[in-house]
């Protein structure tokens, strides 16, 4: 008899930044949702990420939460997944620190994220944890012996110092984890009320948690074509961020190309095309909202699932971490 296929380890995080919204959904917690029957995932909040930005008024914790009552409502199912917190797996910092001795800073120093970041951002002095953050992700990915990281078109700098940082471990010290590869997904970028990427810095956003009228509200402020500004004139349905999210929202083919070509032609206004997105919408997220509210209401529930994760995930971290440290000759 043939043996079942051993599944591929996958690794993924998010960082807590307040409830979760629908660029996330989309663009992160479905495409996780969906590796599940083919992978062996483990799904993490990273919340000491979350400190790479400090600000006086964040509540690492609760954000934690909201993501994780998000994450479960949204179809990621403990019974499939690991998923848990990053803070509790107590060898990742002590994990991080030796990865960090072997970690080059001009390799650091050359990461095009974060000098976007300090320049987009205007940071005048960005610290220490910012700048090494890729080492933490590393950390995150070889602590639970990762194989595939899912990454998105054009995102494979983020990976590359993690299988540069494994590949320069594994030569000095033999395998202590494997060197992980990237598993290219499809995440989809899904674009604000003011056309730019959803997110919460911006204030443009349709949050998971949020009621049916915000999010009705939310959508009938949305951007759209600017050359179609009255009923009669015809529109570009590829210009509008309202025609994007009909294509997630709408499912019935049919209806969606008669959308797209009464826009074309100047028959449809603006107007009742978001309203019939809000109700599309709506529908779509009534049910993640239903889980959602139950979950809420039975908070011991959630951080069962973090806790049984975290017991998990900390059986192969405590075996990495007394390897590594074994070969860096501290045990
Ligand atoms: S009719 Fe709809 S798709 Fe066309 S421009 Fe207006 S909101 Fe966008």
């Amino acid at each position: 008899m043939n043996e079942p296929k051993r599944k591929k380890r996958v690794v993924s995080g998010i960082r807590p930044t307040g409830p979760l919204h629908i660029g996330h959904l989309h663009g992160v917690i479905e495409p996780w949702r969906d590796m599940q029957d083919d992978y062996d995932c483990y799904f993490f909040i990273a919340d000491y990420h979350a400190l790479t930005n400090w600000s006086e008024n964040m509540d690492v914790k609760k954000n934690a939460m909201e993501v994780a009552l998000d994450m479960l409502a949204s179809g990621l199912d403990p019974e499939k997944s690991t998923i848990f917190r990053q803070s509790d797996i107590v060898e990742i910092p002590q994990f991080h620190l030796v990865l960090s001795m072997f970690s080059p800073v001009g390799w650091l120093l050359r990461n095009p994220t974060y000098k976007d970041q300090v320049e987009q951002l205007k940071i005048e002095s960005p610290n220490y944890g910012f700048l090494g953050y890729p080492v933490l992700q590393s950390a995150d990915v070889l602590m639970y012996e990762g194989e595939l990281v899912p990454i998105g078109k054009d995102q494979a700098a983020h990976l590359n110092l993690t299988i540069d940082l494994a590949e320069t471990m594994t030569t000095k010290f033999g395998k202590l984890f494997p060197v992980p590869e990237y598993l290219h997904s499809e995440f989809a970028t899904v674009p604000g009320s003011d056309n730019r990427k959803m997110s919460k810095s911006y204030g443009n956003v349709i949050n998971i948690k949020d009621s049916e009228k915000q999010t009705t509200k939310v959508i009938k402020s949305y951007y759209t074509d600017p050359l179609k500004p009255y009923m009669g004139d015809p529109g570009h349905p590829n210009d509008c961020p309202v025609f994007y999210l009909d294509k997630i929202y709408v499912k019935d083919k049919d209806e969606l190309g008669r959308i797209r070509k009464t826009c074309e032609s100047g028959e449809r206004g603006c107007g009742q095309c978001k309203a019939e997105l809000a109700e599309a919408c709506n529908n779509y997220l009534r049910p993640i909202r239903e889980r959602r509210a139950e979950l809420e209401q039975n908070p011991e529930k959630v951080l069962k699932v973090l806790a049984d994760g975290a017991e998990k995930a900390r059986k192969i971290a405590e075996k990495v971490l007394a390897r590594t440290l074994k070969a860096v000759t501290i045990r």
